[in-house]
């Protein structure tokens, strides 16, 4: 599934191809892409419409089209854009013709992509409000803005890296990097990282989306640049995917587990497993035994 770096690697692919160019046509194959919005009227919307500018939030790409309206496109698990994909291409959901005869190919086998309709700043704005938590790459996810959001949260560190309603764009291969390189393990209670391990994890995060973004992204299954190319990030994975092999900081083997129901990797040397709450408990009891004494 696409995260932040794939996402990034379309965009900053695909903005110099369709900025300041109009959507001459634009076909809806598949009434699901756009629903519930009727297909039919998502087209005639944004037909003629001149692309001003191509970004990224999250993991949404954002497409701000002339007169205000905005196009939400969101790849999920195997949506793919391809720019002039020769032959034609299978599983193709919508087609965007431009107007200097580039055409783009939004494909997706399973069909859980997104087109989304946003009229004004306004309506973009409550859209991405509800939705998505502050952008990892951006100037607001800084070191007391990540201790804010971590406060009292007793979901573990994993599950609060996924949530996107708290940082937009982590996904399973980066939130798992980065809990290696901060040294943290997934499963620790989110609320109780020391202030020194959320300063790491904030410098992981950045870290493991920049080392993606680099490489073009990673590609697992489905994911594909706009050129129909695969990503290199797979090649560098520091623990994601690497169950059974040795840790590149102590050699000791990468473990799988499930974390926030996702498959999870880490090497538990590295990132020590929290202790188990009934040893917690003894300790908590020993304690005033001590100061007693
Ligand atoms: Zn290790």
């Amino acid at each position: 599934m696409p995260e932040l770096p794939e996402v990034e690697t379309i965009v900053r692919q695909l903005a110099p191809h369709v900025e300041r160019r109009k959507l001459d046509e634009v076909e809806v194959l598949d009434w699901r892409w756009c629903r519930p919005a009727d297909p039919i009227a998502v087209a005639r919307t944004l037909r003629g419409r001149a692309v001003e500018r191509l970004r990224r939030r999250g993991k949404y790409l954002v497409w701000e089209l002339s007169g205000d309206i905005f196009l939400l496109l969101h790849l999920r698990m195997t949506g793919t854009l391809l720019l002039d994909p020769e032959p034609p291409p299978a599983h193709l959901r919508a087609r965007l013709a431009l107007s200097d005869g580039h055409v783009l190919a939004y494909c997706d086998p399973r069909r859980f992509g997104t087109a989304e309709l946003a009229r004004g700043a306004a309506e973009l704005e409550r859209f991405f409000a509800a939705r998505l938590g502050v952008e990892p790459l951006g100037p607001d996810f800084t070191e007391p803005h990540l201790r804010a959001l971590a406060r009292g949260v007793r979901a573990p560190i994993k599950a609060f890296l996924l949530d996107q309603r708290r940082i937009a764009g982590v996904g399973n291969i980066y939130a798992d990097e980065a809990l290696f390189r901060a040294g943290i393990h997934p499963l620790r209670r989110t609320g109780a990282l020391t202030r020194g391990q959320l300063a790491a994890l904030r410098e992981a995060v950045v870290a493991s989306l920049a080392a993606g973004i680099d490489a073009g992204g990673a590609t697992i299954d489905d994911y594909r640049d706009v050129s129909g190319a695969r990503g290199a990030f797979q090649e560098e994975f520091l623990v994601h995917r690497r169950a059974g092999c040795p840790c590149p900081r102590c050699g000791n083997p990468v473990v799988k587990f499930v974390a926030a129901g996702r498959g999870t990797y880490a090497c538990e040397r590295c990132q020590p497993r929290p202790r188990r709450r009934r040893l917690v408990a003894a300790r908590r009891a020993l304690r005033p035994a001590r100061a007693a004494r």
